[in-house]
C-alpha cells in the first residue's frame, strides 16, 4: 500500500531530511586520510543522541543480513557499495567512500547517501561518482505527477548506460515515510511510460548505485557488506524526495552552509 502524505507531513519529513543532510555534510568534512570508519560511526551516534532522533538502522534485521545491525551508518569503501558495516579501518588516500544514513524524528523518516573520494581522486572514480550523481538528478527530475515509476527508473538507467556502466536491479530505491522501507520498490532500470502513476504526496528514496564493470554483487563474510562481484569500485547516491503538484521536492538536500554551521 502506498500512503500519500499531506503537505504538513512532507514538511515533517523535511525536518528529518535536513538533519540527515547536515550529518552527511559533516561526514564529508570528516572523511580524510587516516580517519577511522568507527570515528565516523561514533560521530553520527552522538549527533543522533543529541537530537533525540532514532536510527532506522540500529536493530534492523532484514532477511538477507546476519542481523540485527548494531550501527547507525552504512560505510562502504571501494568495492563495497551497500550496507557496509562500519569497522576498524583507517581511510587511505584515494579511497572511495559511500555513506548511507536513515533516521526518524518524531515518527518521520528520511534516508540519504553520498559518496566521497578521500584524498587524491583517481579519474575513473570521479567519473563513476559523477555518473551516480547525474543518474540521481535525472531520476529526481522524472519524479513528477502524471509521470510513471518507469520514467524514474528509465531516467536513472539512461545516465548509467550513457556512461557505459552496468546496472544491478536487486537493490534500488523505495517508498518511505513512517518507516524506512515502504512501497513501491524503485528499480534503477526500467521502461519509460510503464508502471505506477506518480501522484502528489508520494515520498520516495531514489538511490542509483553503480559498480564500474559488473552488475553482480556478493556478500562479504561479515554478513552485511555487499561488494561488487569483480572487485571493481563502486558509488552510491541517494535522496529522499516528495512528489508535489509543482514537481519533485528534495527533502535531504545538502546546503553549503551546513558544514560551516554544524
Ligand atoms: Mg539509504
Ligand atoms: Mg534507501
Amino acid at each position: 500500500m502506498i500512503e500519500l502524505k499531506s503537505p504538513a507531513e512532507i514538511e515533517r519529513m523535511r525536518t528529518t531530511g535536513q538533519f540527515v543532510a547536515r550529518i552527511l555534510s559533516e561526514l564529508g568534512e570528516l572523511a580524510a586520510v587516516g580517519v577511522n570508519l568507527l570515528d565516523l560511526e561514533h560521530h553520527v551516534r552522538n549527533r543522533i543522541r543529541e537530537r533525540g532522533a532514532r536510527s532506522c538502522y540500529w536493530d534492523y534485521a532484514p532477511s538477507f543480513g546476519s542481523g540485527p545491525f548494531r550501527n547507525v551508518t552504512c560505510l562502504s569503501v571501494n568495492d563495497a557499495v551497500l550496507h557496509g558495516l562500519p569497522h576498524d579501518y583507517a581511510l587511505r588516500d584515494g579511497d572511495i567512500l559511500s555513506m548511507d544514513l536513515a533516521v526518524e524524528i518524531d515518527g518521520w523518516v528520511a534516508d540519504s547517501a553520498r559518496t566521497v573520494i578521500v584524498g587524491t581522486p583517481a579519474e575513473d572514480d570521479l567519473r563513476l561518482l559523477r555518473a551516480t550523481e547525474e543518474a540521481l538528478t535525472a531520476g529526481i527530475e522524472a519524479a513528477r505527477p502524471d509521470n510513471r515509476l518507469g520514467d524514474v527508473s528509465a531516467a536513472i538507467e539512461a545516465v548509467a548506460t550513457g556512461y557505459g556502466y552496468p546496472i544491478n536491479t536487486e537493490f534500488g530505491g523505495h517508498g518511505l515515510g513512517r518507516t524506512m522501507h515502504e512501497d513501491p520498490h524503485v528499480p534503477n532500470k526500467g521502461r519509460a511510460g510503464r508502471g505506477l502513476k506518480l501522484r502528489p504526496g508520494m515520498t520516495l528514496a531514489l538511490e542509483p548505485w553503480l559498480a564500474r564493470t559488473t552488475d553482480r554483487i556478493v556478500f562479504d563474510p561479515d554478513g552485511w557488506t555487499l561488494r561488487s562481484a569483480d572487485g571493481s569500485r563502486t558509488a552510491h547516491s541517494e535522496h529522499t524526495i516528495a512528489i508535489t503538484e509543482d514537481g519533485p521536492l528534495v527533502l535531504t538536500e545538502r546546503r553549503p552552509h551546513h558544514a560551516a554551521s554544524a
